[in-house]
């Protein structure tokens, strides 16, 4: 157990920076991730390059072997491309450990970190789980992008120990990592989490636990009221996405992000801001709900607002 002083670069929050609170902190030298999808398995692939020996569990075969195959080909693909080496593969891999049984991958880990689907009930139930399974100090973080973690944290019988994880798509490559904590949140947990995000790399920012934190909240707004000016005909969805992209040097415009976050994501987003809020300016534009209703998902259905079935994004017709 030591202790830290708070230094937090404020200049430049790009650059790699201590956040260090002063509270205690537990060192993390060993993780178990929960569920080995899209985000998961990059979470997974940053813990075991942090050092970390690093246990992944996912409730299905076929998701354990996808986030596996996903993180090799990754770090294949590094090698290729001369960013990474054989040896750092090899050692890389090494702390990387596959489990189909979640009581083995969690019982001796100082840290873990949820990321099953954005349903709550499940969620919650997992946290049930962990509040029996884990070590009595592990900490237990949920990457989830819009729930309650004061709710979550309720179901582990460990509130204090719990703490939301907000990681960004792709994992490997994005620098941030929203930390969110909930009323009964420690001192202890969150320095834990600010120096474990600093470890994989990553620019920490801390955010109270209110419904779409400060990401989600301020992405969805832009993507809807973008979604708002295509319906109403100010301009082409290219033309509106160049605009943020050029004249507010966005790298990507909303209308893109939109389709690559996913328009039901997107719209689930908003109706959990409406209701928590009770706030009908968070409505989903009826465009939206009109492309989500007809199976226009963004880039994994290969059609949203965009048509991405050449592999980039094209105009194509809107249902009116
Ligand atoms: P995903 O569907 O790609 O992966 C979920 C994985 O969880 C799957 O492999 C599935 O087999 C597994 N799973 C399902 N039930 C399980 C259980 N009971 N125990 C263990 N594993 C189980 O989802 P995702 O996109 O990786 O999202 C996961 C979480 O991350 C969600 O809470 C989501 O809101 C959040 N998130 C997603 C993104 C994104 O861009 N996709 C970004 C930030 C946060």
């Amino acid at each position: 157990v030591e202790f830290y002083l708070l230094r937090v670069n404020l200049t430049n929050p790009r650059k790699h920076h201590e956040v260090q609170t002063t509270g205690l902190f537990m060192e993390i030298k060993t993780v178990a991730v929960i569920g080995a999808g899209t985000m998961g398995a990059g979470i997974a692939q940053v813990c075991a390059q942090s050092g970390w020996k690093t246990n992944l569990f996912d409730a299905y075969p076929e998701g354990l072997e996808k986030g596996m195959k996903g993180i090799d080909a990754f770090w294949d693909k590094g090698i290729a491309r001369g960013k990474t080496t054989a040896e750092q593969k090899t050692e890389w891999s090494s702390n990387l450990h596959e489990f189909t049984d979640m009581k083995l991958a969690v019982e001796n880990v100082d840290m873990v970190i949820e990321a099953v689907p954005e349903i709550m009930k499940l969620k919650c139930s997992i946290f049930e789980s962990l509040g029996h399974m884990t070590k009595d100090d592990c900490i237990l973080g949920t990457n989830t992008s819009s729930l309650s973690i004061a709710k979550i944290a309720e179901a582990s019988g460990k509130p204090a120990q719990v703490i939301g994880m907000h990681f960004f798509n792709p994992v490997p490559i994005m620098k941030l990592l929203e930390l969110v904590k909930h009323e009964n949140c420690s001192e202890l947990t969150i320095s834990a989490a600010q120096i474990a995000g600093e470890k994989m790399g990553k620019t920490t920012i801390l955010v109270n636990d209110v419904p779409g934190f400060a990401t989600s909240r301020l992405g969805v707004v832009l993507g809807n009221e973008a979604i708002r000016m295509l319906a109403d005909g100010v301009a082409s969805a290219k033309d509106i996405d160049t605009a943020m992209v050029l004249g507010y040097k966005h790298p990507m415009g909303p209308l893109a992000l939109t389709d690559l976050v996913g328009l039901d994501v997107r719209r689930d987003i908003l109706l959990n801001l409406k209701q928590s809020f009770d706030d009908e300016s968070y409505t989903p534009h009826p465009l939206l709900e009109k492309l989500v209703s007809e199976g226009r998902l963004g880039k994994k259905s290969g059609k949203g607002i965009y048509d991405w079935s050449s592999g980039s994004a094209e105009e194509t017709e809107l249902p009116k």
